[in-house]
């Protein structure tokens, strides 16, 4: 299909630390947030009315279920758009794996949208509408490197983390955030992560004091579920990973690398272990000043 076509990016968390739980449910939560180099494509076309979905995956709802869906509807009616919209969604981000795709996957629809109806939107609008899709959605919008908090829609920019060479795998296992934060706020207590200090290292360009950093409450959980995280990282560190971590409520594990033969090595061997159930591998990077 031809048309207007855009890119969601796919994030990682350097790191994520709970605070607490709210009356509502919700989690208090103080996270570092980065965009990686891979991405979902969205092409879009104009149609009388409506929302037709296609996704090439076949493992996602293409109706009113998918959050692109759900982000046009939105702004179909903020907007008092009376046209529709055909979205071809080609999937390559993990999916259920903690890397905000499905969360992308709507802000990209919401850019793409303002941007097919010459709505005119800022991206600051777009995020104040985006939270109600969901939290990681107006820092999906943002992009880059930024801390997140109050409930994930709180966003500070920070400076451009330094380039280095990233190792993502998706164990073949997907994993409920729902069930995660359930078995976490069941801990009686556990060790916050640095972030002040990850944030200062961010700010001097400091990679060892990135990767000395990394730091999830969620990937001890997860990892109960899927002890295959572990082993994977134990891989990433002996091929000479300086860091490794769960991304967001998992399953999906990254290393950062200093040296892109180091990463595609422990790609390798990660990949050729049945035991580690690898369903997806990608070495990448960093994605720097996203623009809105
Ligand atoms: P997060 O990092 O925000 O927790 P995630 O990476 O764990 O997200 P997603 O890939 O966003 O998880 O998918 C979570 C669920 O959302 C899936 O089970 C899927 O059925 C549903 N979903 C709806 N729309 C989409 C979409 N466009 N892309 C991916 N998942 C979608």
């Amino acid at each position: 299909m031809s048309g207007l076509q855009k890119k969601a990016y796919a994030k990682i968390n350097l790191a994520l630390d709970v605070l607490a739980v709210m009356p509502n449910g919700y989690h208090q939560v103080r996270m570092i947030m980065q965009t990686v180099d891979i991405w979902d494509e969205l092409t879009f076309a104009k149609t009388e009315s409506g929302i037709v979905i296609t996704e090439d995956s076949g493992e996602l709802p293409t109706d009113e279920n998918n959050l692109i869906y759900k982000a046009i509807k939105l702004m179909q009616e903020e907007f008092c758009v009376s046209g529709g919209v055909k979205v071809c969604l080609q999937k390559r981000i993990p999916i259920a794996a903690g890397m905000a795709g499905g969360s992308t996957d709507a802000a990209a629809a919401m850019k793409g949208f303002n941007e097919l109806y010459g709505l005119g939107a800022s991206g600051e609008r777009l995020r104040e509408l985006g939270v109600r899709i969901g939290a990681d959605v107006p820092y999906c919008i943002m992009g880059g490197t930024a801390l997140a908090e109050g409930i994930g829609e709180k966003l500070t920019r920070l400076p451009n983390a330094p380039q280095c060479v990233l190792l993502v795998v998706k164990p073949d296992l997907n994993v409920s955030t729902k069930e995660v934060y359930t078995r976490l706020d069941a801990l009686k207590g556990y060790e916050h992560p640095d972030i002040d200090g990850m944030i200062s290292s961010i700010g001097a360009g400091d990679l060892e004091g990135i990767t000395m950093r990394l730091g999830n409450v969620l990937e001890s959980v997860t990892m109960g579920i899927c002890p295959a995280i572990g082993k994977i990282q134990g891989c990433m560190r002996r091929h000479g990973a300086l860091g490794s971590l769960m991304s967001g409520s998992g399953p999906t594990v990254f290393g950062i690398f200093d040296n892109v033969k180091k990463a595609q090595q422990a790609e390798r061997e990660i990949c050729a272990t049945g035991e580690l159930m690898v369903k997806q591998s990608f070495v990448t990077g960093f994605v720097q000043g996203f623009t809105e």
